[in-house]
């Protein structure tokens, strides 16, 4: 990989200021420099789409905000855009603390910190601020001057979209989000680091399975995605969240909600051939955009490998999570370490038994032994004929060969030669 980590830091440091959200120019801004890494194309949604339960609300964009007294900014959006809750409506006026009090929030641990909230589908506004900040407005008298100059109207939601395709028709999708404002590791580190993994992936000539690769904004984002292009996530066979991979704490990932699936122990064999110490987060219904690509109608498998997972550092969702938090170094390994895991599970073989009706006479295939009594056990208590009846049971072109090793505790390397043994013999078919 020739990436350098100035270039890195380059990108962190033009797309950091940026003002995203699940909407407006601060996404399609972004998504532009994107396109300088990779040629993804940006595609809008109107507002008012209805999209299975959920309808595209107004875009919104901001220009600035403030808070003053006597003509003394006290809170300003142009030193920081967390400053300001997103999605809020406009708002110019004088108000008492009385009025302005429930319009403020502070975080209740990180004095220093601005938290970040959002009000995307509540018509409100509100500042966020340092405990310093809160404290000097409270012992103030006012009146306070609060400004906000933010538009709120029928637009679109704009997504990037990246297809690779592979050898065969099935694909893998790859998924981060574009809806933070300033932070760094939730989720700029993210969205960077899944261009860069695209411009990879696209170098690579051998890639079996296809790649679809999105930038949406979370939840909303996904949740239009996976409408508009039904069919074709039918036709994922598993997929990764990318989020929170440059962060100064520990590696993680959290499992796919079938922890036996492939994607998990490739993940964990990963880090352990890297001697990375890390933790493993079970499968949650709270999380990410794995949320609505494993939900009841697409069932995909879709884990996140990250670097200081989001729920589990201080700074989450505040403005300590900034430039000083993330390393490109941290950036860059991550980076290497999803294109192992990809590229390890697109070698995955899969096979299909070709006599899903019952069992089959193994002796007719000269596959069952013909003198009894002497089938020894060679893993896990398990004989060769045992090893065959497992791949005839549990090969249906679906379940991968490093799950099937796993779950029998077997070393893939020789299950396969058990399966080419089988393929041979023509009771399995390889498909992938
Ligand atoms: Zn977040």
């Amino acid at each position: 990989m020739s990436l350098s980590e100035a270039e890195i830091d380059r990108y962190i440091k033009r797309l950091f200021p940026i003002c995203r959200s699940i909407t407006g120019n601060g996404n399609r801004e972004s998504l532009k420099i994107l396109q300088e890494l990779v040629p993804l194309s940006i595609k809008e949604v109107p507002s008012g789409s209805r999209v299975y339960d959920w309808v595209i609300p107004d875009e919104w964009n901001i220009s600035d905000a403030w808070i003053a007294i006597n003509g003394n900014k006290i809170v300003d959006f142009k030193e920081n855009n967390l400053h300001v809750v997103s999605y809020s409506k406009p708002v110019e006026g004088y108000l008492t603390w009385d009025e302005l009090r429930p319009h403020l929030h502070i975080h209740t641990n990180l004095k220093d910190a601005i938290p970040y909230r959002t009000s995307y589908y509540e018509n409100n506004w509100g500042f966020c601020v340092t405990s310093a900040q809160f404290q000097k407005m409270k012992e103030s008298k006012g009146p306070f001057e609060v400004t906000i100059d933010s538009t709120l109207k029928p637009g679109s939601l704009t997504y990037g979209e990246y297809v690779l395709p592979g050898t065969s028709s099935e694909e893998v999708i790859i998924s981060t989000y574009i809806c933070h404002p300033s932070m760094a590791n939730d989720n700029l580190s993210g969205m960077l680091m899944t261009a860069f993994l695209a411009g990879e992936l696209s170098r690579q000539s051998n890639n079996k399975l296809g790649y679809r690769i999105v930038w949406v904004p979370e939840t909303i984002g996904a949740i239009v995605y996976c409408a508009l292009n039904e069919e074709d996530i039918k036709r994922i066979r598993y997929g990764l969240v990318v989020t929170c991979v440059a962060g100064t704490g520990k590696y993680g990932y959290k499992q796919s909600y079938d922890a036996s699936h492939s994607i998990n122990s490739v993940i964990e064999e990963i880090f352990e051939k890297e001697n990375i110490d890390f933790q493993t987060y079970p499968f949650d219904i709270h999380g990410s955009d794995e949320r609505q690509y494993s939900s009841q109608a697409f069932r995909i498998n879709v884990a996140s490998l990250t670097k200081d997972k989001y729920y589990e550092y201080p700074y989450y969702h505040t403005s300590l999570d900034d430039l000083k938090f993330i390393s490109s170094r941290y950036l860059k390994k991550s980076l290497d370490l999803h294109l192992q895991v990809l590229n390890k599970l697109d070698k995955e073989p899969v096979y299909k038994n070709r006599f899903p009706h019952c069992e089959i006479m193994l002796s007719k295939y000269d596959l069952y032994p013909k003198v009894g009594g002497h089938q020894l056990p060679e893993y896990n208590n398990l004989s060769e004929l045992d090893l065959r009846l497992w791949l005839l049971w549990l090969c249906d072109g679906n379940t991968g060969l490093y799950q099937i090793a796993r779950k029998l505790d077997v070393p893939q390397e020789r299950i396969e030669l058990i399966a080419q043994h089988l393929c041979e013999k023509k009771v399995l078919d390889r498909i992938r």
